[in-house]
């Protein structure tokens, strides 16, 4: 294949020349087992360069730093502004570094160089955001009725220790999330981030320090989550884990933190519909339908991978997305005409192409995609775009995340109806609808049991507004003031002023 990619930033071949090491105490270390893993470029298949492999002794180690940091260090008598001047110096960092950062992401997890650059930016404004909330947290003076002159009031106070635990499709953004809104209102962290994209948390590690958190407030432990991530989840003086991945994952954490009677919070997995009304804006639906499922390669917790479009349209429609899709360019992340970069591993890669083989037997059909064949993207983990037709609700391929670019197209011809087969799913994170009645729009928005719901549009976030799932796609909610919420204990102190 002939391409002209972008070189790789200075500082991140830099950064990758060196092996790395793991933050615990505000010091860089091995893992105690010296024990090595490699992180590889999926574009390539080749190794990138070592991490070490955090266990249970250094999760113990960065779980004792952070307990002390929060109960004894600078941090907690810290003033609200200066957290808050804190955050907003690590955001600035993060700003000033932005290309090392999404050449670091793209070349960790493939993701064009477009959808990290893009990542990196909600990123800063994710901590700018939540820098402004450290001086507005408030309690509030609550009218008691019991006999007596008693003064009632509340204070939002830290949690403890958080543990974090990230996936790999956005491993930048997932653990600024862990940082953000837990930092403002004053936790400590233990980050575990995903073994196969360790690159851009650690080096977010350095500039924790750069921008002066004092030790121990936050901890960087790569390694398995089986091991290390589940020796973070079952740990007695870990207070509160916030975790965004499988369900499957989600569920095994609520057992393991069963114990001391962890806090939890889950952002899990999805299976969103996206339904098309005949009324829509014929260019826009097929546009928004596209993308809501391709971007970031389908690797998207709320990728609208359950499509619904009216009965009216439904062949004319399938067939125009299909040769859309065509038009979308699968290749390395660093080459700027790619859309869709190289899944994350080769275990994705077989997986997402299972379920097409699934799908096929179950009676979908090919509409476009596949498996590519052209020899130059042997190396890399690339899954064309792919369009099933003839998919019912109940087939494999509807039901369960595939976390791929596939897209499986049913039809609909009652608002009801498609409404019911849209909740008909164990899931509840996003959900899609495009039409030009602004009657519809709003039954079905408020009909479909998912976390949120975009009209006319897809997958916007903001570091404003609430976002997590409905069953079982999680538990909790990041962003706006729920994260707020979700990161702080309240206390309800009484006062007798007789
Ligand atoms: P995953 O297998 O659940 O892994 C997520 C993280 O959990 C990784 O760091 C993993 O470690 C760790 N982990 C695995 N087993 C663990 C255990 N027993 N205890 C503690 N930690 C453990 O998910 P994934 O395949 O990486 O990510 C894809 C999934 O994440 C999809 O289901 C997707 O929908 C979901 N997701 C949800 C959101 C959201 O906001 N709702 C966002 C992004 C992704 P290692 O892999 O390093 O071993
Ligand atoms: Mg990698």
């Amino acid at each position: 294949m002939q391409t002209t990619l972008t070189s790789l930033n200075a500082n991140a071949a830099k950064f990758i020349a060196t092996p790395r090491k793991m933050l615990i105490n505000g010091q860089w270390v091995e893992a105690a087992s010296g024990k090595r893993i490699e992180t590889k470029n999926p574009a390539t298949g080749e190794v990138i360069t070592t991490v070490p492999e955090g266990g249970v002794e250094d999760i113990n180690r960065a779980v004792a730093a952070a307990r002390k940091a929060f109960e004894e260090g600078p941090w907690p008598k810290m003033k609200p502004n200066e957290r808050g001047n804190l955050l907003l110096k690590f955001a600035d960092l993060l700003e000033a570094n932005a290309e090392e950062f999404s050449h670091l992401e793209t070349l960790d997890n493939g993701a064009p160089l477009s959808i990290t650059e893009s990542f990196v930016s909600l990123s800063v404004d994710n901590l700018r955001y939540f820098a402004g909330w450290t001086t507005k947290i408030t309690g509030e003076t609550i009218p008691v009725s019991v006999p007596g002159n008693i003064f009632n009031y509340t204070r939002r106070e830290p949690i403890g220790v958080i543990g974090g635990i990230t996936p790999w499709n956005g491993p930048l953004y997932m653990a600024i999330l862990k940082l953000s809104a837990p930092l403002a209102t004053g936790n400590t962290v233990v980050l575990n981030p995903a073994s196969l994209t360790p690159l851009t948390v650690l080096r977010l590690g350095e500039l924790v320090q750069e921008a002066g958190f004092p030790d121990g407030v936050v901890n960087i432990v790569p390694g398995s989550g089986s091991i290390a991530g589940a020796a973070l989840t079952e740990h007695p003086n870990v207070d509160k884990i916030s975790f965004t991945g499988s369900t499957e994952v989600g569920k095994q954490i609520i057992r393991s933190s069963a114990d001391n009677v962890k806090k939890v919070s889950l952002e899990l997995g999805g299976k969103s519909a996206h339904i098309i009304f005949a009324d829509a804006d014929y260019e826009t639906a097929l546009q928004n339908a596209a993308n809501a499922v391709f971007f970031n390669s389908g690797q998207a917790c709320i990728a609208g991978s359950r499509l619904f479009v009216e009965n009216k349209i439904y062949d004319k429609f399938m067939s125009d997305l299909a040769e859309y899709t065509k038009n979308f360019k699968l290749g390395n992340g660093f080459d700027q005409s790619t859309i869709l970069g190289p899944l994350i591993s080769e275990k994705q890669k077989n997986s997402v192409l299972g379920y097409v083989d699934i799908g096929l037997q179950e009676g979908a059909e090919l509409l476009v995609g596949g498996n590519p064949t052209e020899a130059e993207l042997a190396n890399g983990y690339y899954v064309k775009p792919t369009v099933l037709a003839n998919v019912s609700n109940d087939m494999t391929i509807a039901r369960e995340e595939i976390f791929g670019p596939v897209v499986t197209g049913m039809p609909f011809n009652d608002i009801d109806k498609v409404i019911r087969l849209a909740n008909q799913t164990e899931y509840g994170l996003g959900g899609g609808v495009c039409t030009t009645d602004i009657r519809k729009a709003h039954k079905v928005a408020n009909a479909m049991r998912t976390g949120n719901v975009w009209i006319n549009t897809y997958n916007l976030l903001d570091p404003a507004s609430p976002y997590g799932g409905y069953k079982q796609s999680g538990l909790g909610r990041e962003n706006g003031s729920a994260a707020i919420d979700m990161f702080t204990e309240t206390k309800s102190i009484w006062v007798n002023l007789d």
